[in-house]
C-alpha cells in the first residue's frame, strides 16, 4: 500500500499522545513535504507501537519522546529517541534478538516477552530497511529504522 509516510506516523504518534497515562512530552520533527512510501501498514503499524511503547516503558516522569523523519538520498530514516534509562554498551545490538531483556529483573516487572524488537527487526528488513539502536545509559535510547524511498524531481522530464 502506498501511503504519505509523515501522515501515517503522525496518526501513529497521536493515538499514544492521546491515550498516555505517563507525564511524557512529544516532539515531533517531520519534513512538511509528502513521503510516500510503499508499506504494509499493518506491520509498520506494529513495529512502530513496540518501539513507541518501549520508549514509554523505559521513560521517567518529565520525560521527553522525539520523533524525527528525515529524508536521505535513497530512504527516509525515522526516529524515536526517548530520556529513559538506556542501555549497557554491552547489551545494545543484542535487543533484537529474540527474547533478549536488557534486564531481567526489570523486564519481569515491566511485562512483555522480548519478542517485539526482534519481530521489528525481520519486518524493517521485509521492508528493505535496516534498525539499529544507540543508547547511553543514564541518558537514553533511540531507536532508527531506513525505509526504502525514492526523490521525484517533478515537473522535470528527460528528453
Ligand atoms: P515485548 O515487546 O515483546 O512486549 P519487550 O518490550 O521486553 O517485550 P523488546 O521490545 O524486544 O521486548 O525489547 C527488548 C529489550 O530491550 C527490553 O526488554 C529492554 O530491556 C530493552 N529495551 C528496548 N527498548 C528500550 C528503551 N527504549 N529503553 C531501554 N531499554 C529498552
Ligand atoms: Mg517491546
Amino acid at each position: 500500500e502506498w501511503v504519505d509516510f509523515n501522515t501515517f506516523f503522525n496518526s501513529i504518534i497521536d493515538r499514544f499522545e492521546f491515550s498516555k497515562s505517563q507525564e511524557v512530552s512529544f516532539r515531533r520533527i517531520v519534513p512538511p513535504e509528502d513521503l510516500f512510501v510503499e508499506i504494509d501498514t499493518d506491520k509498520m503499524t506494529q513495529v512502530i507501537d513496540n518501539i513507541i511503547s518501549n520508549a514509554l516503558k523505559y521513560s521517567p516522569d518529565g520525560g521527553i519522546v522525539r520523533f524525527n523523519v528525515a529524508v536521505l538520498e535513497d530512504s527516509i530514516r525515522v526516529s524515536i529517541a526517548d530520556e529513559g534509562l538506556g542501555i549497557p554498551a554491552a547489551n545494545v545490538n543484542r535487543i533484537f534478538d529474540r527474547f533478549f531483556r536488557a534486564d531481567k529483573a526489570r523486564s519481569r516487572a515491566m511485562g512483555g516477552t522480548g519478542l517485539g524488537l526482534a519481530i521489528a527487526k525481520e519486518m524493517i528488513s521485509a521492508h528493505g530497511g535496516k534498525i539499529w539502536a544507540h543508547s547511553v545509559e543514564g541518558e537514553g535510547t533511540s531507536i532508527f529504522f531506513t525505509l526504502p524511498y525514492e526523490q521525484h524531481d517533478d515537473g522535470e522530464w528527460d528528453v
